[in-house]
C-alpha cells in the first residue's frame, strides 16, 4: 500500500522502532526487499537515488515499484528520492509519483541550505509529498555525494555533527517533515578506521531543541564481517571495511527519535558475496538466473535481519491503521491517476 512516510513516522517516533529505507537499483533488489517486508509484515521505504534513475531509467524503476505495491497490498510502502540535489529534480520526482523526497543542501552554506530546503517544502507540500532535508556533514562516499574521509572525519567529528540549535532554526524556517542528522554515521563500506561510536548525546540534544521532529540516519550499514570475509574468500578485495555496529542502530531507533534508517551497502555486500560464491564454486555457470536468483535470496535474508534490528517487523497493520486515521492522505499525483 503506497503512502507518505507520515503515518510511519507518527508511530516510529517514540514507538521503539524505525523504518528501513532501502535503495532500489534493479528488479532483484526490489523484489528481495519487498519479499522480506511481506514475510516480516514490516513497512518500508523504497529509495531511488539520482544514480539509480540514471542507471535503470525511472520508467523501469517506477513500473517495478508499482508491481511491488500491487503484489503486496498489506505492506505500507513509501517511494522516496534519496539525496535530491535540486528543486527541479524534486519536481520531476513528484511528477513521477514519489510520495517523499529528500533535498540535500547540507554541502552548501547554511543560508543556502535553508533556502533550497524551504523551496522544496513549498513545492512538495503543495502536491501532498513530504520532505527530508539534511544538516551537518557525514563521512564517506555515496555515489556523487562525497563526505569527509574516515581519518579527517574521526579527528574533527564535533565540527561535522549536526548543531542542535541550528537544527531548531532550520526546522522553523523550512517546515521540513524529517531531518537527516550527522551523528557519527558515514556512507559506504569503508566508514571507520576504528570502532564506530554514535553520538547519542547529540541526538538527545537535537530531540530537545526539535521535539517531535523525526530524525533520519544515513550511512547506517553495519558491514557485517562475515560478508566481507565471503567477498574476500571468493576473490574479492575489501580489506578494512567497517560499518556502524547493529546494536548501536538498534539503540538509536528504540531509545531516540530516529525514525528512518538508510541501509544500502549491506544489501550490496550480500548480493556481491553470493554472486562471487557462485562464480567461484560453479565456474561453468552462465545462466544469470542461477547467480542473480541466489543473490536475491541473500538480499532478502539481509533485509529480514535489518527489519528485526529496526524492530519494524509486525508493524504493517498499525501503520495502515494510522494512515486511515489520518484520512488516507495521498499525493495529488495519485488522486489525478485515480480520477
Ligand atoms: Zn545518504
Amino acid at each position: 500500500m503506497l503512502m507518505t512516510t507520515k503515518p510511519m513516522f507518527d508511530l516510529a517516533y517514540g514507538g521503539g522502532f524505525g523504518i528501513g529505507a532501502f535503495n532500489v537499483n534493479n528488479m532483484e533488489i526490489t523484489q528481495a526487499i519487498i519479499e522480506a517486508c511481506a514475510a516480516e509484515k514490516s513497512p518500508c521505504i523504497l529509495q531511488v537515488s539520482k544514480g539509480a534513475r540514471k542507471y535503470a531509467n525511472m520508467r523501469y524503476l517506477k513500473a517495478m515499484i508499482d508491481a511491488a505495491v500491487a503484489e503486496n497490498p498489506g505492506i505500507p510502502i513509501a517511494i522516496h528520492l534519496d539525496h535530491g540535489d535540486t528543486v527541479d529534480l524534486v519536481k520531476t520526482c513528484i511528477n513521477d509519483g514519489f510520495t517523499s523526497v529528500m533535498l540535500d543542501g547540507s554541502h552548501q552554506p547554511y543560508e543556502e541550505n535553508v533556502k533550497v530546503s524551504a523551496e522544496a517544502v513549498k513545492v512538495a507540500h503543495a502536491a501532498g509529498v513530504v520532505v527530508e532535508a539534511e544538516l551537518g556533514m557525514l563521512g564517506g562516499i555515496e555515489e556523487d555525494v562525497v563526505g569527509k574521509n574516515a581519518e579527517d572525519y574521526a579527528k574533527n567529528l564535533e565540527k561535522f555533527l549536526t548543531d542542535p540549535k541550528q537544527a531548531a532554526d532550520f526546522w522553523k524556517r523550512t517546515g521540513i517533515d524529517s531531518l537527516a542528522v550527522a551523528i557519527g554515521t558515514s556512507h559506504g563500506a569503508f566508514k571507520f578506521k576504528d570502532e564506530a561510536k554514535l553520538a547519542f548525546n547529540r541526538v538527545e540534544e537535537i530531540m530537545k531543541t526539535c521535539p517531535g521532529l523525526p530524525l533520519v540516519m544515513h550511512g547506517s550499514s553495519s558491514v557485517p564481517q562475515e560478508f566481507i570475509n565471503l567477498v574476500n574468500k571468493y576473490g574479492g578485495n575489501m580489506p578494512n571495511a567497517k560499518g556502524v555496529p547493529e546494536d548501536q542502530i538498534a539503540m538509536a531507533v528504540r531509545k531516540y527519535g530516529v525514525c528512518k534508517v538508510n541501509i544500502d551497502t549491506d544489501l550490496r555486500l550480500a548480493m556481491t558475496a553470493k554472486i562471487r560464491e557462485v562464480f567461484a564454486t560453479k565456474p561453468a555457470e552462465f545462466d544469470p538466473r542461477n547467480y542473480l536468483g541466489p543473490a536475491r535470496s541473500a538480499i532478502t535474508e539481509m533485509v529480514k535481519r535489518k527489519l528485526h534490528m529496526l524492530n519494524s517487523a509486525g508493524k504493517s497493520e498499525a501503520v495502515i491503521k494510522q494512515w486511515q486515521k489520518l484520512g488516507q492522505p495521498m499525493p495529488s499525483y495519485y488522486k489525478k491517476t485515480a480520477a
